[in-house]
């Protein structure tokens, strides 16, 4: 019997898993707020969550797995950077037209959708009623009509900083910057805020919920507030899941959830990426040619290879050339994957197939150590071109074990499409538009107008420079 292992936040110790029910994992993770297209860092949460949902299921469990989307708090933002007024006529539309460019992304990503998606603007009630819930048991307190929890109420009974290891008592408490706050570390339930287009009805007057409330909320209202697995970026970990356990403890004693599972950040170029640096990294330019640091478009698949070659718990650097070498070694396994399925079995091996599938299983129950898996993947491979080429042979017990553990875990488990169409399909594209530019150098421009306006109907826009032309999915 194998057991899986995974890194608990919370213990900071490898946990062997075991979930409340032995037929049901609830999981929780924390979704993009939609103010901007999907970058790279949303990839690598909803890229290793899906590994994750993908290898629970086949393991057998029906996972119950939610994943929000915040479309609340983005309003501030929107309106800050002249994209909403320009463009959207109001926030909905806004919001709508980034949380499809979401789905979007995580559709050519192969990232399969969460069992239930809610959006936080769809939740004020479970919201309100929960804020209604800390208030009476005593753990917030209302400041010209806003809501604020009361951290240090809450040390008196339970400990604040349990997932994050702060000791609030290394906080000057009373050097806080919001007047209304009684304490620094204290954080907004329910705004007060009658300006803003988004606002809600409450027993606290119009406004809008806090963010750390509408996870929480959220959480459990779909999974109860003992459930299995929270998971979200290691930026998450403090104030907001520190947030999120302090509210359910507050309103019902529970600890929310058992196992959390954190990921690390994407670094670009040596720089983290931020907001406020504006250097985010959208997947959308990634996957066309228009990005000026990339020299060509990159394949979903090498993407996803990419994300999935780096341990979640390690930082991610990401570069032009680590995604051409993901792209090199995608090659190579989906070759490996075509030999195996055409090869012919002897009446003997010569290899020790067993060995190689229980290191797969080995590697991915040790916490989730996918780019150990991914290194077993090219042993077998290696393996594989060993035989084709006469140095070894398998029979056909093996080729059968061999040929249907590769597939599990390259397709199944780490979600990488084998279709080589689709994986070549962008190449094709440049193709079409090298043909292009050769045929504009030579100032033919009603052959190069007729390419542009029939690759146009297709989907794809062609964005002519003076020296050449790039390419933008509309
Ligand atoms: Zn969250």
């Amino acid at each position: 019997m194998r057991n899986l292992y995974i890194y608990n936040t919370m213990s900071r110790k490898k946990e062997k898993f075991i979930p409340g029910n032995n037929k049901y994992v609830k999981m929780y993770v924390c979704g993009p707020t939609v103010y901007n297209h999907a970058h790279i860092g949303h990839a690598r949460s909803a890229i290793f969550f899906d590994v994750i949902y993908r290898y629970l299921q086949h393991l057998n469990y029906k996972v119950y797995y939610v994943r929000n989307i915040t479309d609340i708090q983005n309003y501030n933002i929107s309106s800050k950077n002249g994209i909403y007024n320009n463009i959207f006529t109001n926030h909905a539309e806004w919001s709508q037209y980034h949380i499809n460019q979401y789905h979007n992304i995580l559709y050519k990503l192969n990232v399969i959708p969460p069992s239930i998606e809610p959006y936080a603007s769809g939740h004020i009630v479970d919201q309100i009623e929960m804020i209604k819930l800390i208030i009476k048991n005593g753990y917030a307190y209302i400041k010209n009509n806003s809501v604020y929890f009361n951290i240090q109420k809450y040390n008196q009974k339970f400990i604040y900083g349990n997932l994050s290891k702060r000791d609030i008592k290394n906080y000057v408490l009373s050097n806080y910057k919001n007047k209304e706050k009684i304490n620094n570390l204290d954080f907004v339930l329910w705004k007060n805020d009658n300006n803003s287009e988004l606002k809600w009805n409450s027993p606290w007057g119009l406004g809008l919920p806090g963010w750390h409330t509408e996870c929480a909320a959220m959480s459990i209202k779909y999974l109860g507030c003992n459930f299995d697995i929270h998971g979200g970026g290691n930026d998450l970990i403090f104030p907001h899941h520190e947030a999120s356990i302090s509210q359910v403890k507050s309103c019902y004693n529970n600890n929310l959830a058992k196992y959390w599972i954190h990921h690390n950040m994407v670094v670009i170029n040596g720089t983290k990426m931020s907001k406020s640096l504006n250097n985010s990294v959208f997947i959308k330019d990634i996957l066309c040619n228009n990005k000026i640091f990339q020299k060509k478009s990159y394949n979903a698949m090498s993407i996803r290879l990419f994300i999935l070659k780096n341990h979640y718990r390690n930082i991610i650097h990401f570069s032009d050339q680590n995604i051409q070498q993901s792209y090199q070694e995608l090659k190579k396994l989906i070759i490996t994957y075509n030999i195996i399925k055409n090869l012919c079995p002897s009446n003997k091996s010569t290899l020790n197939f067993d060995q190689v599938i229980d290191q797969c299983y080995n590697a991915i129950n040790d916490d989730f150590n996918i780019p150990l898996l991914i290194n077993i993947l090219f042993k077998i491979s290696k393996m594989i071109h060993s035989i084709q080429n006469k140095e070894n042979c398998i029979n056909d017990i093996d080729l059968e074990k061999i040929q249907k553990t590769y597939f599990t875990f390259l397709h199944d488990i780490l979600g990488i499409s084998l279709n080589i169409f689709n994986e070549n399909i962008n190449d094709f594209i440049d193709l079409i538009i090298n043909i292009r530019s050769e045929i504009r150098s030579h100032h033919n421009y009603k052959y190069s107008d007729f390419i542009r306006e029939k690759i146009k109907k297709l989907g794809i826009e062609i964005l002519d420079s003076k020296n050449d032309s790039k390419w933008n999915l509309i």
